[in-house]
């Protein structure tokens, strides 16, 4: 529906695509020159990018364990990703969401095929800030995902219940005492689910992967109402537009 609506724009420097331009690349022949491309070598949790090669995990994952299994990123957030993305958030450029898909499966369709996910769900946002905002960035990269690669998107299968404050300059026992209680599953979605996808495998798919700590506290809650619900443990992996660098 986005594609009759607005002119596919290159994300990157959010011009119209030229008409001799293959719009379905995702980013213009001009930026894709010099886009922050998370590459080898990366986080093998987290999909952080790496600076050196000497360690396989980025020093956050050294430090603490993530519940989901696998997480991948597009592109490294530096300064020109984030005017990209406040343009994706804040200025309703949503049509950026079918660039984003394109280059998820030009550059994570490997990994996406290894993940044998059944469903797809965006990080929830809460219902008034979406409200307020018009539409949830994340759910329209979920779409995008859907259509691309038939595995179903269902953002209502997680709720956002609570509002949290910006989890940014928050220690990490901070951001969990935030999240704590913030999300919770739609069971009547879940059990539809699960009576056809067993073990579950879900892949969560956000536009900014920054500390992990919402992530950890969607894919957590997810996994706790599959084992109430059947005893198993599901599997969770984590696609986002754009990761930080390793410090
Ligand atoms: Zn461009
Ligand atoms: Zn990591």
């Amino acid at each position: 529906m986005l594609s009759f609506l607005y002119p596919a724009r290159c994300p990157r420097c959010d011009r119209v695509f030229p008409l001799w331009e293959d719009a379905s690349e995702g980013i213009c022949s001009e930026c894709k020159k010099t886009l922050p491309i998370v590459k080898d070598p990366f986080c093998m949790k987290c999909g952080r990018q790496l600076l050196k090669r000497d360690e396989e995990y980025c020093s956050d994952c050294r430090k603490r364990s993530h519940p989901y299994e696998s997480g991948r990123a597009l592109f490294v957030y530096d300064e020109d990703m984030k005017q990209m993305m406040y343009r994706f958030k804040y200025s309703a450029r949503r049509e950026y969401a079918r660039s984003f898909g394109a280059m998820a499966l030009e550059l994570r369709g490997a990994w996406l095929k290894e993940q044998r996910c059944e469903l797809i769900v965006p990080i929830p946002m809460h219902p008034a800030k979406k409200r307020r905002r018009g539409y949830n960035q994340a759910e329209d990269f979920a779409a995008e995902l859907e259509k691309r690669t038939g595995i179903r998107n269902c953002p209502s299968l997680v709720r956002r219940d609570r509002d949290t404050k910006a989890l940014k300059g928050l220690a990490e026992k901070e951001r969990k005492e935030q999240l704590r209680g913030a999300f919770s599953v739609d069971q009547e979605e879940m059990v539809r689910f699960l009576k056809e996808n067993r073990p579950a495998r879900i892949l969560l798919v956000d536009d900014i992967y920054t500390t992990g700590s919402t992530a950890d506290a969607v894919a957590l809650t997810i996994i706790e109402e599959i084992r109430k619900l059947c005893n198993e443990d599901a599997k969770i992996s984590v696609l986002a537009v754009c990761t930080g660098e390793d410090a």
